[in-house]
Protein backbone atom coordinates (compact mmCIF):
# COMPACT_ATOMS: atom_id res chain seq x y z
CA UNK A 1 0.00 0.00 0.00
CA UNK A 2 1.33 3.61 -0.34
CA UNK A 3 0.46 5.45 2.31
CA UNK A 4 1.30 9.10 3.66
CA UNK A 5 2.98 12.08 2.04
CA UNK A 6 4.45 10.85 -1.11
CA UNK A 7 7.77 11.32 -1.85
CA UNK A 8 9.85 8.19 -1.46
CA UNK A 9 6.94 6.30 -1.83
CA UNK A 10 5.07 7.95 -4.24
CA UNK A 11 7.09 9.20 -7.66
CA UNK A 12 8.23 8.05 -9.72
CA UNK A 13 4.61 7.65 -10.30
CA UNK A 14 4.61 4.92 -12.96
CA UNK A 15 6.07 2.62 -10.21
CA UNK A 16 4.03 3.58 -7.48
CA UNK A 17 0.74 1.32 -8.39
CA UNK A 18 1.67 -1.83 -5.74
CA UNK A 19 3.46 1.14 -3.83
CA UNK A 20 6.74 -1.78 -3.40
CA UNK A 21 10.27 -0.58 -3.32
CA UNK A 22 10.46 2.68 -5.49
CA UNK A 23 12.79 5.75 -5.01
CA UNK A 24 11.39 9.32 -5.81
CA UNK A 25 12.36 10.96 -8.57
CA UNK A 26 15.24 13.09 -7.80
CA UNK A 27 15.42 16.81 -8.53
CA UNK A 28 17.67 17.44 -11.21
CA UNK A 29 19.86 20.39 -10.54
CA UNK A 30 22.96 21.33 -12.49
CA UNK A 31 25.38 24.09 -11.66
CA UNK A 32 23.75 27.25 -13.53
CA UNK A 33 26.56 28.96 -15.75
CA UNK A 34 25.79 32.38 -14.91
CA UNK A 35 26.12 31.91 -11.31
CA UNK A 36 29.37 31.81 -9.35
CA UNK A 37 31.10 28.30 -7.87
CA UNK A 38 30.13 29.34 -4.56
CA UNK A 39 26.25 29.33 -5.36
CA UNK A 40 26.18 26.23 -7.24
CA UNK A 41 28.36 24.49 -4.70
CA UNK A 42 25.18 25.52 -2.39
CA UNK A 43 22.41 24.84 -4.77
CA UNK A 44 24.34 20.96 -5.27
CA UNK A 45 24.81 20.28 -2.17
CA UNK A 46 21.52 21.31 -1.16
CA UNK A 47 19.66 19.02 -3.41
CA UNK A 48 22.09 15.71 -2.82
CA UNK A 49 20.54 16.31 0.68
CA UNK A 50 16.98 16.92 -0.63
CA UNK A 51 17.91 13.83 -2.83
CA UNK A 52 19.55 11.67 -0.84
CA UNK A 53 18.09 12.17 2.44
CA UNK A 54 14.86 13.85 2.77
CA UNK A 55 12.85 12.63 -0.89
CA UNK A 56 13.03 8.61 0.45
CA UNK A 57 12.14 9.49 4.15
CA UNK A 58 9.81 12.11 3.46
CA UNK A 59 6.99 9.68 4.55
CA UNK A 60 8.46 9.29 7.85
CA UNK A 61 9.17 12.60 8.50
CA UNK A 62 5.88 14.15 7.29
CA UNK A 63 3.84 10.87 6.71
CA UNK A 64 1.78 11.04 9.37
CA UNK A 65 0.48 14.77 9.23
CA UNK A 66 -1.30 13.44 6.15
CA UNK A 67 -4.04 11.14 7.54
CA UNK A 68 -5.65 12.77 9.89
CA UNK A 69 -5.31 10.53 12.90
CA UNK A 70 -2.88 11.13 15.68
CA UNK A 71 0.75 9.37 15.26
CA UNK A 72 1.61 6.44 17.14
CA UNK A 73 4.55 6.78 19.31
CA UNK A 74 6.68 4.44 17.12
CA UNK A 75 6.10 7.12 14.31
CA UNK A 76 6.91 9.98 16.81
CA UNK A 77 10.03 8.52 17.54
CA UNK A 78 11.09 7.48 14.06
CA UNK A 79 10.81 10.40 12.85
CA UNK A 80 12.42 12.62 15.63
CA UNK A 81 15.54 9.99 14.89
CA UNK A 82 14.92 10.84 11.08
CA UNK A 83 14.75 14.54 11.20
CA UNK A 84 18.09 14.73 13.58
CA UNK A 85 19.86 12.56 11.31
CA UNK A 86 18.95 14.80 8.24
CA UNK A 87 19.59 17.92 10.90
CA UNK A 88 23.03 16.48 11.21
CA UNK A 89 23.73 15.61 7.74
CA UNK A 90 22.94 19.36 6.63
CA UNK A 91 25.33 20.51 9.57
CA UNK A 92 28.33 18.52 8.49
CA UNK A 93 27.68 19.83 4.59
CA UNK A 94 27.74 23.30 6.35
CA UNK A 95 24.03 23.98 4.94
CA UNK A 96 22.30 25.15 8.81
CA UNK A 97 21.02 27.82 8.98
CA UNK A 98 21.15 29.86 5.85
CA UNK A 99 19.96 33.37 7.20
CA UNK A 100 22.33 33.57 10.19
CA UNK A 101 25.98 34.95 10.32
CA UNK A 102 28.48 32.00 11.21
CA UNK A 103 29.03 33.43 15.20
CA UNK A 104 25.58 32.47 15.08
CA UNK A 105 26.05 28.87 13.79
CA UNK A 106 24.45 29.83 10.43
CA UNK A 107 26.09 29.69 6.77
CA UNK A 108 27.02 33.23 6.55
CA UNK A 109 25.30 33.41 3.00
CA UNK A 110 24.53 36.42 1.16
CA UNK A 111 21.22 37.71 0.09
CA UNK A 112 20.78 35.83 -3.18
CA UNK A 113 22.72 32.79 -2.03
CA UNK A 114 20.10 32.33 0.20
CA UNK A 115 17.60 32.60 -2.46
CA UNK A 116 19.07 30.52 -4.93
CA UNK A 117 19.26 27.69 -2.29
CA UNK A 118 15.81 28.22 -1.11
CA UNK A 119 14.42 26.88 -4.28
CA UNK A 120 16.33 23.94 -4.09
CA UNK A 121 15.09 22.98 -0.41
CA UNK A 122 11.89 24.11 -1.14
CA UNK A 123 11.26 21.06 -3.63
CA UNK A 124 10.46 18.50 -0.40
CA UNK A 125 7.67 20.62 1.56
CA UNK A 126 8.88 21.02 5.12
CA UNK A 127 12.40 20.94 4.35
CA UNK A 128 13.16 24.13 5.68
CA UNK A 129 13.00 23.40 9.17
CA UNK A 130 15.53 20.80 8.32
CA UNK A 131 18.01 23.30 7.42
CA UNK A 132 17.88 25.01 10.94
CA UNK A 133 15.47 28.14 8.88
CA UNK A 134 11.78 28.29 9.88
CA UNK A 135 9.27 30.62 10.32
CA UNK A 136 8.27 32.77 12.22
CA UNK A 137 11.44 31.67 14.13
CA UNK A 138 13.71 33.04 10.81
CA UNK A 139 12.15 35.96 10.82
CA UNK A 140 12.39 36.67 14.50
CA UNK A 141 16.53 35.86 14.30
CA UNK A 142 16.68 38.52 12.16
CA UNK A 143 14.86 41.11 13.68
CA UNK A 144 16.49 40.37 16.73
CA UNK A 145 20.09 40.27 15.05
CA UNK A 146 19.80 43.78 13.09
CA UNK A 147 17.61 45.56 16.43
CA UNK A 148 18.52 43.77 19.12
CA UNK A 149 20.71 44.98 22.20
CA UNK A 150 23.81 42.16 23.21
CA UNK A 151 21.34 41.80 26.33
CA UNK A 152 19.04 40.84 24.15
CA UNK A 153 20.95 38.72 21.99
CA UNK A 154 22.00 36.38 25.15
CA UNK A 155 18.54 35.93 26.74
CA UNK A 156 16.80 35.35 23.35
CA UNK A 157 18.61 35.10 20.35
CA UNK A 158 21.09 32.82 21.10
CA UNK A 159 18.77 30.52 22.51
CA UNK A 160 16.30 30.57 19.52
CA UNK A 161 19.10 29.68 16.79
CA UNK A 162 20.40 27.10 19.41
CA UNK A 163 16.96 25.80 19.16
CA UNK A 164 16.82 26.14 22.66
CA UNK A 165 13.84 28.14 22.69
CA UNK A 166 11.00 28.79 19.88
CA UNK A 167 9.49 32.06 19.19
CA UNK A 168 5.89 33.72 17.53
CA UNK A 169 5.50 36.84 15.62
CA UNK A 170 2.18 38.96 17.28
CA UNK A 171 1.22 41.68 14.61
CA UNK A 172 -2.23 41.08 13.02
CA UNK A 173 -5.34 41.84 15.51
CA UNK A 174 -8.92 40.19 15.39
CA UNK A 175 -10.72 43.71 15.16
CA UNK A 176 -8.31 45.58 12.57
CA UNK A 177 -7.28 45.40 8.96
CA UNK A 178 -3.71 43.22 9.37
CA UNK A 179 -3.40 44.67 5.75
CA UNK A 180 -3.09 48.23 6.98
CA UNK A 181 -0.40 47.97 10.07
CA UNK A 182 -1.09 51.57 10.92
CA UNK A 183 -4.79 50.41 12.04
CA UNK A 184 -2.79 48.93 15.36
CA UNK A 185 -4.82 49.39 18.94
CA UNK A 186 -2.79 47.18 20.91
CA UNK A 187 -1.03 49.72 23.20
CA UNK A 188 2.27 49.68 24.97
CA UNK A 189 2.54 52.18 27.93
CA UNK A 190 5.37 53.62 30.24
CA UNK A 191 4.87 52.84 33.44
CA UNK A 192 7.99 53.75 35.16
CA UNK A 193 11.11 51.00 33.67
CA UNK A 194 7.82 49.16 32.67
CA UNK A 195 5.67 48.78 29.46
CA UNK A 196 2.29 48.05 30.01
CA UNK A 197 0.69 46.09 27.33
CA UNK A 198 -2.91 45.54 25.99
CA UNK A 199 -4.01 44.43 22.90
CA UNK A 200 -6.01 41.45 21.19
CA UNK A 201 -4.01 39.72 18.67
CA UNK A 202 -4.50 36.14 16.59
CA UNK A 203 -2.91 34.45 14.34
CA UNK A 204 0.27 34.55 16.04
CA UNK A 205 1.74 31.60 14.38
CA UNK A 206 3.94 29.20 16.60
CA UNK A 207 1.95 30.88 19.52
CA UNK A 208 1.50 27.65 21.36
CA UNK A 209 5.26 26.23 21.60
CA UNK A 210 6.70 29.75 21.90
CA UNK A 211 8.91 30.92 24.64
CA UNK A 212 8.53 34.38 23.79
CA UNK A 213 6.54 36.66 21.13
CA UNK A 214 7.54 39.69 19.60
CA UNK A 215 4.51 42.14 20.17
CA UNK A 216 3.61 44.84 17.58
CA UNK A 217 2.57 47.74 19.63
CA UNK A 218 0.96 50.91 19.23
CA UNK A 219 3.38 53.76 21.40
CA UNK A 220 1.75 56.43 20.53
CA UNK A 221 -1.86 57.73 19.25
CA UNK A 222 -2.86 58.38 15.93
CA UNK A 223 -2.99 61.72 16.25
CA UNK A 224 0.24 62.50 18.55
CA UNK A 225 2.67 64.33 16.73
CA UNK A 226 5.04 62.28 14.33
CA UNK A 227 4.62 60.45 11.22
CA UNK A 228 2.01 57.74 11.13
CA UNK A 229 4.71 54.80 10.92
CA UNK A 230 6.65 56.13 13.80
CA UNK A 231 4.30 55.51 16.43
CA UNK A 232 4.91 51.45 16.35
CA UNK A 233 7.37 49.68 18.71
CA UNK A 234 7.71 45.93 18.58
CA UNK A 235 8.36 44.98 22.04
CA UNK A 236 9.12 41.33 23.88
CA UNK A 237 6.90 39.34 25.54
CA UNK A 238 7.95 36.09 27.50
CA UNK A 239 4.96 33.32 27.04
CA UNK A 240 4.89 33.10 30.69
CA UNK A 241 4.24 36.32 31.70
CA UNK A 242 1.21 37.33 33.33
CA UNK A 243 -1.83 38.74 31.55
CA UNK A 244 -0.66 36.61 28.28
CA UNK A 245 -3.84 34.81 27.71
CA UNK A 246 -3.79 32.44 24.90
CA UNK A 247 -7.49 32.00 24.26
CA UNK A 248 -6.91 29.13 21.22
CA UNK A 249 -5.56 28.10 18.39
CA UNK A 250 -7.53 29.33 15.27
CA UNK A 251 -8.61 26.50 13.29
CA UNK A 252 -7.05 27.16 10.00
CA UNK A 253 -8.34 24.63 6.58
CA UNK A 254 -10.58 22.49 8.82
CA UNK A 255 -7.63 21.82 10.77
CA UNK A 256 -6.52 22.67 14.64
CA UNK A 257 -3.78 24.70 14.56
CA UNK A 258 -0.69 27.02 16.44
CA UNK A 259 -1.66 30.06 15.01
CA UNK A 260 -3.15 31.40 17.90
CA UNK A 261 -5.38 34.12 19.55
CA UNK A 262 -3.88 36.06 22.37
CA UNK A 263 -5.01 38.72 24.61
CA UNK A 264 -2.32 40.46 26.13
CA UNK A 265 -4.42 42.09 29.50
CA UNK A 266 -1.89 44.75 31.51
CA UNK A 267 1.30 42.95 30.57
CA UNK A 268 3.86 44.44 32.18
CA UNK A 269 7.57 43.77 30.58
CA UNK A 270 10.82 45.44 31.42
CA UNK A 271 11.12 48.56 29.22
CA UNK A 272 14.68 46.61 28.02
CA UNK A 273 12.61 44.20 26.44
CA UNK A 274 11.62 46.96 23.80
CA UNK A 275 13.50 46.01 20.36
CA UNK A 276 15.15 48.64 18.73
CA UNK A 277 14.40 52.97 19.29
CA UNK A 278 10.76 53.68 20.28
CA UNK A 279 8.63 54.02 17.34
CA UNK A 280 10.71 51.64 14.83
CA UNK A 281 8.47 48.55 14.94
CA UNK A 282 7.10 49.89 11.47
CA UNK A 283 10.54 49.96 9.70
CA UNK A 284 11.15 46.73 11.77
CA UNK A 285 8.29 44.50 10.14
CA UNK A 286 9.52 46.08 6.71
CA UNK A 287 12.53 45.20 7.15
CA UNK A 288 10.96 41.42 8.07
CA UNK A 289 9.13 41.58 5.15
CA UNK A 290 10.96 42.66 2.45
CA UNK A 291 13.89 40.17 2.25
CA UNK A 292 11.30 37.63 3.65
CA UNK A 293 8.95 37.99 0.37
CA UNK A 294 12.19 37.04 -2.07
CA UNK A 295 12.73 33.73 0.48
CA UNK A 296 8.58 33.18 0.35
CA UNK A 297 9.16 33.16 -3.60
CA UNK A 298 11.62 30.73 -4.21
CA UNK A 299 10.10 28.65 -1.69
CA UNK A 300 7.30 28.87 -3.99
CA UNK A 301 9.49 28.59 -6.88
CA UNK A 302 11.17 25.22 -5.60
CA UNK A 303 7.32 23.60 -4.55
CA UNK A 304 5.54 24.88 -8.04
CA UNK A 305 9.38 22.48 -8.90
CA UNK A 306 8.09 19.41 -7.50
CA UNK A 307 4.50 19.53 -8.66
CA UNK A 308 5.56 20.01 -12.17
CA UNK A 309 7.84 16.72 -11.60
CA UNK A 310 5.09 15.26 -10.37
CA UNK A 311 2.90 16.19 -13.08
CA UNK A 312 4.53 15.56 -15.88
CA UNK A 313 5.54 12.34 -14.52
CA UNK A 314 1.68 11.50 -14.28
CA UNK A 315 0.84 12.86 -17.70
CA UNK A 316 3.55 10.19 -19.45
CA UNK A 317 2.59 7.32 -17.93
CA UNK A 318 -1.33 7.21 -16.73
CA UNK A 319 -3.32 5.78 -19.30
CA UNK A 320 -6.75 6.65 -20.07
CA UNK A 321 -9.29 5.50 -22.59
CA UNK A 322 -8.42 2.53 -24.77
CA UNK A 323 -4.55 3.20 -23.70
CA UNK A 324 -3.71 6.34 -25.14
CA UNK A 325 -1.16 8.14 -22.58
CA UNK A 326 -2.42 11.63 -21.04
CA UNK A 327 0.33 13.04 -22.57
CA UNK A 328 -1.33 12.40 -25.97
CA UNK A 329 -3.91 14.72 -24.97
CA UNK A 330 -3.62 18.09 -25.72
CA UNK A 331 -5.29 19.44 -22.52
CA UNK A 332 -2.95 17.49 -21.04
CA UNK A 333 -0.05 19.19 -23.05
CA UNK A 334 -1.83 22.45 -22.34
CA UNK A 335 -1.25 22.11 -18.52
CA UNK A 336 2.22 21.31 -18.53
CA UNK A 337 3.23 24.42 -21.58
CA UNK A 338 1.06 26.45 -18.80
CA UNK A 339 3.22 25.55 -15.85
CA UNK A 340 6.34 25.73 -17.49
CA UNK A 341 5.74 29.28 -18.17
CA UNK A 342 4.10 29.91 -15.09
CA UNK A 343 7.50 28.75 -13.44
CA UNK A 344 9.75 30.42 -15.56
CA UNK A 345 8.31 33.82 -15.38
CA UNK A 346 7.77 33.66 -11.73
CA UNK A 347 11.72 32.45 -11.21
CA UNK A 348 12.77 34.75 -13.25
CA UNK A 349 10.81 37.79 -11.72
CA UNK A 350 12.33 37.07 -8.39
CA UNK A 351 15.71 37.11 -9.40
CA UNK A 352 15.41 39.97 -11.48
CA UNK A 353 13.47 41.81 -7.92
CA UNK A 354 16.40 39.84 -5.57
CA UNK A 355 18.99 41.42 -8.10
CA UNK A 356 17.58 44.80 -7.48
CA UNK A 357 17.15 44.82 -3.81
CA UNK A 358 20.83 43.68 -3.50
CA UNK A 359 22.48 46.34 -5.67
CA UNK A 360 19.94 48.90 -3.11
CA UNK A 361 18.26 50.24 -6.21
CA UNK A 362 14.73 51.00 -5.48
CA UNK A 363 12.64 47.81 -5.50
CA UNK A 364 9.53 48.33 -3.94
CA UNK A 365 7.35 47.92 -7.31
CA UNK A 366 9.27 44.49 -8.01
CA UNK A 367 9.00 43.59 -4.42
CA UNK A 368 4.77 43.96 -4.43
CA UNK A 369 5.05 42.35 -7.94
CA UNK A 370 5.78 38.79 -6.88
CA UNK A 371 4.42 38.98 -3.89
CA UNK A 372 1.05 38.92 -5.84
CA UNK A 373 2.64 37.28 -9.47
CA UNK A 374 4.18 34.17 -7.45
CA UNK A 375 1.55 32.94 -5.11
CA UNK A 376 -0.65 33.03 -7.86
CA UNK A 377 1.57 31.24 -10.01
CA UNK A 378 2.05 28.71 -7.54
CA UNK A 379 -1.89 28.63 -6.98
CA UNK A 380 -2.69 27.69 -10.78
CA UNK A 381 0.65 25.43 -10.53
CA UNK A 382 -0.71 23.03 -7.96
CA UNK A 383 -4.28 23.12 -8.90
CA UNK A 384 -3.31 21.79 -12.70
CA UNK A 385 -0.95 18.53 -10.69
CA UNK A 386 -4.10 18.05 -8.27
CA UNK A 387 -6.09 17.62 -11.27
CA UNK A 388 -3.87 15.61 -13.55
CA UNK A 389 -3.78 13.25 -10.44
CA UNK A 390 -7.45 12.98 -10.27
CA UNK A 391 -8.60 11.39 -6.73
CA UNK A 392 -5.00 10.85 -6.32
CA UNK A 393 -4.28 14.90 -5.94
CA UNK A 394 -6.38 15.32 -2.96
CA UNK A 395 -5.44 12.45 -1.18
CA UNK A 396 -3.02 12.45 1.33
CA UNK A 397 -0.12 10.27 -1.12
CA UNK A 398 0.94 13.45 -2.34
CA UNK A 399 2.08 16.63 -1.40
CA UNK A 400 -0.25 18.55 -3.16
CA UNK A 401 -2.90 19.20 -0.48
CA UNK A 402 -0.75 21.37 1.96
CA UNK A 403 1.06 22.65 -0.94
CA UNK A 404 -2.54 23.83 -2.23
CA UNK A 405 -3.67 25.28 1.55
CA UNK A 406 -0.04 27.10 1.47
CA UNK A 407 -0.21 28.52 -2.13
CA UNK A 408 -4.07 29.75 -1.45
CA UNK A 409 -2.96 31.14 2.46
CA UNK A 410 0.44 33.19 0.69
CA UNK A 411 -2.47 35.34 -1.38
CA UNK A 412 -3.74 36.90 1.81
CA UNK A 413 -0.71 36.13 4.27
CA UNK A 414 2.20 39.13 4.31
CA UNK A 415 -0.11 41.20 3.11
CA UNK A 416 -2.97 40.39 0.36
CA UNK A 417 -2.97 40.46 -3.48
CA UNK A 418 -5.18 43.83 -3.62
CA UNK A 419 -2.68 45.94 -1.27
CA UNK A 420 0.19 45.21 -3.30
CA UNK A 421 -1.55 45.59 -6.63
CA UNK A 422 -2.79 48.79 -5.43
CA UNK A 423 1.20 49.57 -4.31
CA UNK A 424 1.79 48.99 -7.97
CA UNK A 425 -0.34 51.43 -9.44
CA UNK A 426 0.65 53.54 -7.15
CA UNK A 427 4.63 53.63 -7.58
CA UNK A 428 3.54 53.79 -11.83
CA UNK A 429 1.15 56.67 -11.63
CA UNK A 430 3.34 58.81 -9.59
CA UNK A 431 6.28 58.53 -12.10
CA UNK A 432 3.82 59.00 -15.05
CA UNK A 433 2.75 62.21 -13.23
CA UNK A 434 5.67 63.16 -12.56
CA UNK A 435 6.41 63.09 -16.41
CA UNK A 436 8.47 59.97 -16.53
CA UNK A 437 7.53 56.63 -18.10
CA UNK A 438 8.34 53.37 -16.58
CA UNK A 439 11.65 51.87 -17.73
CA UNK A 440 11.61 48.37 -18.02
CA UNK A 441 15.15 47.63 -18.53
CA UNK A 442 16.08 48.81 -15.26
C1 LIG B 1 -1.71 30.82 8.10
C2 LIG B 1 -1.49 32.25 8.51
C3 LIG B 1 -0.41 32.56 9.34
C4 LIG B 1 -0.25 33.87 9.79
N1 LIG B 1 0.79 34.14 10.66
C5 LIG B 1 0.88 35.37 11.22
C6 LIG B 1 1.84 35.63 12.25
O1 LIG B 1 2.66 34.78 12.62
N2 LIG B 1 1.83 36.86 12.84
C7 LIG B 1 0.95 37.84 12.47
O2 LIG B 1 1.00 38.91 13.04
N3 LIG B 1 0.05 37.62 11.47
C8 LIG B 1 -0.03 36.42 10.86
N4 LIG B 1 -0.98 36.18 9.89
C9 LIG B 1 -1.93 37.24 9.53
C10 LIG B 1 -1.71 37.84 8.15
O3 LIG B 1 -0.51 38.57 8.10
C11 LIG B 1 -2.95 38.71 7.84
O4 LIG B 1 -4.04 37.81 7.69
C12 LIG B 1 -2.80 39.56 6.62
O5 LIG B 1 -1.89 40.62 6.84
C13 LIG B 1 -4.15 40.16 6.19
O6 LIG B 1 -4.77 40.83 7.26
P1 LIG B 1 -6.29 40.50 7.64
O7 LIG B 1 -6.45 39.04 7.77
O8 LIG B 1 -6.65 41.35 8.80
O9 LIG B 1 -7.14 40.91 6.37
P2 LIG B 1 -7.76 42.35 6.04
O10 LIG B 1 -6.71 43.39 6.18
O11 LIG B 1 -9.01 42.53 6.80
O12 LIG B 1 -8.09 42.18 4.52
C14 LIG B 1 -9.12 41.28 4.08
C15 LIG B 1 -9.29 41.38 2.58
O13 LIG B 1 -9.73 42.67 2.24
C16 LIG B 1 -9.21 43.05 0.98
N5 LIG B 1 -8.47 44.32 1.15
C17 LIG B 1 -7.73 44.71 2.19
N6 LIG B 1 -7.22 45.93 2.01
C18 LIG B 1 -7.66 46.33 0.80
C19 LIG B 1 -7.49 47.51 0.02
N7 LIG B 1 -6.72 48.52 0.47
N8 LIG B 1 -8.09 47.58 -1.18
C20 LIG B 1 -8.84 46.55 -1.63
N9 LIG B 1 -9.03 45.41 -0.97
C21 LIG B 1 -8.45 45.31 0.23
C22 LIG B 1 -8.29 41.91 0.53
O14 LIG B 1 -8.98 41.08 -0.35
C23 LIG B 1 -7.98 41.17 1.82
O15 LIG B 1 -7.70 39.80 1.63
C24 LIG B 1 -1.15 34.89 9.37
C25 LIG B 1 -2.19 34.57 8.51
C26 LIG B 1 -2.37 33.29 8.08
C27 LIG B 1 -3.53 32.98 7.19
Amino acid sequence: MVTGFCGGVCPPVSETRDGEGETAMPMNVKPVPTLDDEVNEVRLGTAEIVNQEILPNENVLYGWRSDGGRPSETQVTEAREVRAHVQNVVKKAKLWAPHLPPEFGGMGLSFMQHAYMNEVLAYSPGAASLFGVVAPNSGNQKILLKYGTQEQHDKWLIPLTEGRMQSGFSMTEPHNAGSDPRSIQTRAVLDGDEWVINGHKWFTSNGHAADFYIVMCRTADPDDPGGANEKMTQIIVPRKTPGVNIIRGVPVWGKASSHCEIIYDNVRVPKSNQLGGTGTGHQAAQDRLGAGRIYHCMNSVGSMWRCFDLMVDRIMTREVHGGEKLEDKQFMQGFIADSYMDIQSSRLMVVDCAMKMEEGADSRTDISSIKVYVPNAYHRVVDRAIQVHGAAGVSGDFPFAGMYEGARTLRIADGPDEVHRILIAKNVLRRYHAGESWDFGN
